[in-house]
């Protein structure tokens, strides 16, 4: 079943790399929605179904860690899959987060080890060839 996916991050850069890496990946996906900060992500989740979501940590209005709080507290959305995809480098954190389910990205990553986390944390399987293409 393709994915409707959610990426949220204050760089518009860093949003256009991930959402470019998961169209190259060959994972089956549906729609991929953008949000800029956690306030918006929350927004795009009361509104639409979002089955796998790919979340900064260091974003102004709500940060990544706060919105994650409010997903894991709200009943229909509370097991959203989640991966943080971050420059974080704490160990205690990165720990604290996965203790959670939640899978964890280090920036700057390679298009394996993003479609890698997403295959870890759905299930889903590739449905085409995959590309080569890296970043
Ligand atoms: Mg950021």
């Amino acid at each position: 079943m393709p994915l409707n996916v959610l990426v949220v991050d204050d760089s518009n850069v860093m949003r256009s790399i991930i959402v470019r890496t998961l169209r190259l990946s060959g994972l089956p996906l549906e729609e991929v929605l953008e949000a800029e900060n956690g306030r918006e992500g929350l927004d795009v989740l009361s509104k639409h179904w979002i089955d796998l979501a790919l979340v900064d940590i260091n974003m102004p209005v709500m940060n990544g860690l706060e919105m994650i709080d409010k997903v894991r507290q709200t009943s229909e959305i509370s097991d959203l899959p989640i991966i943080v995809v971050s420059t974080e480098s704490s160990t205690t954190r990165i720990e604290m987060l996965k203790d959670m389910g939640i899978g964890f990205v280090h920036k700057p990553f390679s298009a394996e080890t993003l479609r890698e986390a997403v295959i870890e944390l759905t299930g889903v399987t590739l449905n085409e060839p995959t590309s080569n293409e890296s970043l």
